[in-house]
């Protein structure tokens, strides 16, 4: 039986970066955002971070053969078949009817997720909820029996997967909890055009999300790892993520090389071959002090059990 490991968190604040460092632990499998593998798959040649293509990479094509038998269709032959997104397009006519349809559906489970117990979300969504929960531990189990190892880390980063994964199986879920200096989110948005003020306050109700759902999973095991933290140290969190697992120290050598691992998607970082980590601060240089004092304000709606549990991790 698999463990899982499940980063929550936001875009473009370092989960594949996590995630591969979380991989290097041993009996850590590291394999990137598992929500898209089917479609991802559906693209013949999309690649795994072994730079092979998804279809041909020996872990996947192990893996997928070994779900197969166990679903009885060739899942390689007709990926989309097997559903593991928990929301997922319908294939209607025209774009808009499918963009349109996406985001009620998204709406109405956002909604239920947040406000309802998880009885009523089973009881609209049951069959649908229950097939993609088991795929996603299926796969999660094969690639534990392919790989021999214990733990499979997920970058997905949305956190109502989280709750439905481990509301199957509580105990072999540990949830990182993925935050990043909103200010250095900020500056990241500029870079990809967006409006950072926007950006922010989304980023600020998508946290507060997070850290209640998280709270609101009973028994959920849970730790923060602080996204600047994790660039200036990766050894020292690592072996921090390591006990949470109640896995052995790794020792102080770590090799940050995603062609060793068999990612499926994520940053395109993943795709880089061996790389140094280092901590981004360009934000210090390039925020107008205006801008920062916006940010910084908007930041303070950040829920105060953030705060708090940011403060025992890292006592100062
Ligand atoms: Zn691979």
């Amino acid at each position: 039986m698999s463990k899982l490991v499940y980063i929550a968190g936001v875009g473009h604040s370092g989960s594949t970066l996590l995630d591969i460092v979380t991989g290097t632990i041993p009996g850590v499998f590291s394999a990137g955002e598992m929500t898209y593998l089917p479609s991802r798959m559906s693209y013949r040649k999309f690649p795994c971070s072994c730079l092979s293509a998804l279809s041909e990479c020996r872990v996947w094509s192990k893996v997928v053969a070994d779900v197969s038998k166990e679903v009885g269709f060739d899942v390689r032959q007709d990926p989309l078949r097997y559903r593991m997104a928990l929301l997922q397009r319908q294939r209607w006519k025209t774009d808009l009817l499918q963009d349109i349809c996406f985001t009620l559906q998204r709406a109405v489970f956002g909604y239920a997720m947040q406000r309802r117990p998880l009885g009523f979300i089973e009881g609209v969504w049951r069959r649908a909820l229950n097939e993609r929960i088991g795929n996603n531990w299926r796969i999660f189990d094969a690639i534990c029996e392919t790989c021999d190892v214990r733990y499979v880390v997920d970058s997905s980063k949305h956190i109502y997967r989280a709750k439905l994964l481990h509301s199957r199986r509580p105990a072999d879920v540990y949830v990182l909890l993925l935050i990043r200096d909103l200010r250095g989110l900020a500056w990241s948005s500029i870079k990809r055009r967006r409006d950072p003020i926007r950006t922010v306050r989304k980023l600020v109700r998508q946290y507060n999300r997070i850290l209640s759902t998280v709270r609101n999973m009973e028994g959920a095991s849970f730790t923060p790892v602080k996204y600047e933290r994790l660039c200036s140290d990766p050894i020292g969190e690592r072996r921090r993520i390591a006990g949470f697992l109640g896995l052995d120290d790794p020792g102080s050598a770590i090799e940050i090389d995603p062609t060793k691992h068999h990612l499926t998607g994520g940053n395109p970082m993943r795709m880089k071959g061996r790389m140094d980590i280092r901590l981004d601060e360009s934000w210090k240089e390039n925020l107008t002090p205006d801008l920062r004092a916006r940010v910084e304000k908007i930041a303070s709606g950040l829920d105060d059990g953030w705060r708090e549990l940011l403060a025992e991790t890292y006592p100062e």
